[in-house]
Formats: C-alpha cells, structure tokens, sequence
C-alpha cells in the first residue's frame, strides 16, 4: 500500500469515527461485496452510537441469499431513505450512475456541506466524492473496509467479519485471486467466528430445483467461437426472459460462473434479458483480454478480468458487437 492510501485510510477512519448519522449505500443490483461491505461498517458505526441506514438504488429488496448479512436490521428501501444525508458512504461504486435513482444524493450532501466517502477497488472510479479510499490493488471492496475498521481499532465481531468475508470469497472467486495479505485479513474473519462453509454454501451454493432445468436450457444454446477474441476463444450464452423468470436472480446470476469455466475460450459473456430488446452483459476473461475495455464501449466497466455492461438491440445485434469489440481490446500482460 502506498503511503497516500494508508493516510486516506486514517482520514476516513476519523471520519466515520466521528460520525452520528450515515447512510451506506452499493450499487444497483448489489453483490456480496456491495452489500456485505456497507452492512459490516454501518454495523461497526451503529454499535458507536449512530443512527445507520443501508440501501441501494435497484431493486426494491435485496437478493434473498444476501439478506442474511444484515444482523442489525440496516437494510433500508431506496424510497424509505431520510430526504437528506449527512454523511453519504458509497462502497463498491465507481460512478454516482451505479447508484442508480440514488446517484443524485452524491451531489445533494455535497451542496449542503456534507460529506461523502467513497470506498471502492475499481480501477475506473471516478473520485466523486469528499474522501476517498480506493485501490484498484484490492480484491474486494471489503478489504478496504477491514483496513478502516482496523485503523479505527473499532471490534470485528461475528456478524461484521461474515460481511467482510462474503464479500471477499465472492471478489475472490473463492481465493482463487487473493494476496497473502488478503488470506491473512481472511484468517483474521474466520478467528472472530465466520464459519466459510456457510457463507460459501448460503452465498453460492444454494440453489432452487428450478435452477437445474434452466441450466438446461440456457446451456443447450451455448456456442464457442474458437477464433474470437484475437484468437483466445469466445463463448457466449443467453439467458432470456422466460427461462430468466422461472427462477430469481441469484441463479440467473450463476450461468457466467459456469460458461467461464470453458477451456477453449479465455473469454466469456452471459446475455440476460432484462426487456423485449434490453440485456445486462456479464464478461469474464481468463487473463488475455482486458473485458473492461470492451464493457467500457458499451457504457458499462467493472474489472480486467470481470466486467459488465447495458446493451440494446437483440441477443445476435448484441453478440456480434461484443465480437467486434473483443478484436479491439487491450490485451492483458502476465500479470493479468
Ligand atoms: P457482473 O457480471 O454483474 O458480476 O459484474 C462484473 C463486474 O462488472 C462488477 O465488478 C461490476 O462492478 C461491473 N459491472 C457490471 N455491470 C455493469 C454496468 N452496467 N456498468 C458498470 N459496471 C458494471
Ligand atoms: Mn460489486
Ligand atoms: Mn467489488
């Protein structure tokens, strides 16, 4: 860590230290990270005495498989939020536009002299807020988290080290890209009482019945492009409404686990339908390709190696833009 990021670190930690009322928010559609790192601080900042709230902009409620994480009963609907904020958290979010509906309250705390930190890895953050600690070097927004709840000396207990966890086994692929460093703060979670299988089976592992027929079918339609990609291989599959509504989210949001798993294609991407002519595009890269390149083209971002975007047009319209995109991206070095 860089000098800079340690000292933004203590800033925000006497910050938060000093802060009586905070609204946490992820972004649209939160994840393990989003989430588990907004519920774990705003736990830490409720048992110092402040009056806390999480949310974010979409959907109304969150994902089922993540509601366990809220302990304290932060969880707070986007159009339940106090009209006003006086301090504004915003973890996992690279722009205010990832916040959604919620994205105008950046600028309105702002205008009223308040203060808005932005927690965030991305590498495409866009420093909107007050203060800042973001670190692309970081795995999960979630580690940032633990290294300012630790310069606050504030107590991790079970409930804030499951939060933290989930949202680093998640980042992580399951440790699959975790420094030393990160299995050391992961080791630390586990000894203030997370159980891992758990959180790995409720987070990941859990799936309706219904998930297996819509493999089924969402898979049968897969189709590898060897030569795609500047020869490292594409495969692509698409999700759409009507397999998509036979189950929730959580297993929609599964499909890319499995399609990246190929080994002919170092590149791959889930269509999902989310309207007649409307999909979110989910990208992974084995290493060669820099996918945040190719989901930054079509006004979305994310990660080298996982990336997403908002594309119109039908599955094939967006398919071969995709192709072509692929053909112009950045390739990544050996350290991926
Ligand atoms: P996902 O495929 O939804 O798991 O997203 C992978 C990564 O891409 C995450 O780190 C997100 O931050 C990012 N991402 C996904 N969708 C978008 C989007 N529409 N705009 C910007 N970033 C996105
Ligand atoms: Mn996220
Ligand atoms: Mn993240």
């Amino acid at each position: 860590m860089t000098a800079t990021s340690a000292q933004d670190i203590e800033t925000a930690a006497r910050l938060l230290a000093a802060a009586t009322d905070v609204t946490l928010l992820g972004h649209v559609n939160p994840d393990a990270d989003a989430l588990g790192s907004a519920l774990a601080l705003g736990r830490v900042l409720q048992q110092r005495g402040a009056d806390v709230r999480v949310s974010f902009g979409e959907p109304d409620e969150a994902p089922e498989t993540l509601r366990w994480l809220d302990d304290g009963g932060l969880l707070t609907r986007a159009d339940a939020l106090p009209e006003t904020d006086r301090l504004l958290v915003a973890l996992d979010t690279p722009t205010p536009a990832r916040l959604g509906r919620l994205g105008a309250r950046v600028d309105a705390v702002r205008a009223a002299g308040g203060d808005v930190l932005v927690v965030d890895h991305h590498a495409t953050n866009a420093r909107y807020g007050t203060h800042h600690v973001v670190d692309e070097r970081a795995e999960a927004t979630a580690v940032l988290v633990t290294r300012i709840l630790e310069a606050m000396g504030a107590p991790i207990d079970e409930p804030v080290a499951r939060c933290l966890y989930a949202g680093i086994v998640t980042d992580t692929s399951g440790f699959r890209r975790a420094s030393p460093e990160t299995h050391r703060i992961a080791a630390r979670l586990l000894e203030a009482g997370v159980d891992p299988a758990e959180v790995a089976r409720r987070i990941v592992d859990d799936h309706p019945f219904a998930w297996l027929p819509m493999l089924a079918e969402v898979l049968a339609e897969a189709r590898l492009e060897p030569e795609a990609a500047q020869g490292f291989g594409f495969v692509h599959a698409v999700v759409r409404s009507a397999a998509a509504e036979t189950v929730r989210g959580e297993e929609v949001e599964s499909v890319i686990d499995v399609v990246r798993a190929t080994r002919e294609a170092g590149v791959a991407a889930v269509l999902k339908q989310t309207g007649p002519a409307l999909w979110n595009v989910s990208l992974r890269s084995a290493g060669g390709v820099d996918v945040s390149a190719v989901a930054s083209e079509f006004g979305g971002g994310g990660h080298r190696r996982a990336a997403g975007c908002t594309v119109p047009g039908t599955s094939e319209e967006v398919l071969a833009g995709l192709r072509a995109a692929l053909e112009r991206a950045p390739l990544l070095g050996a350290e991926g």
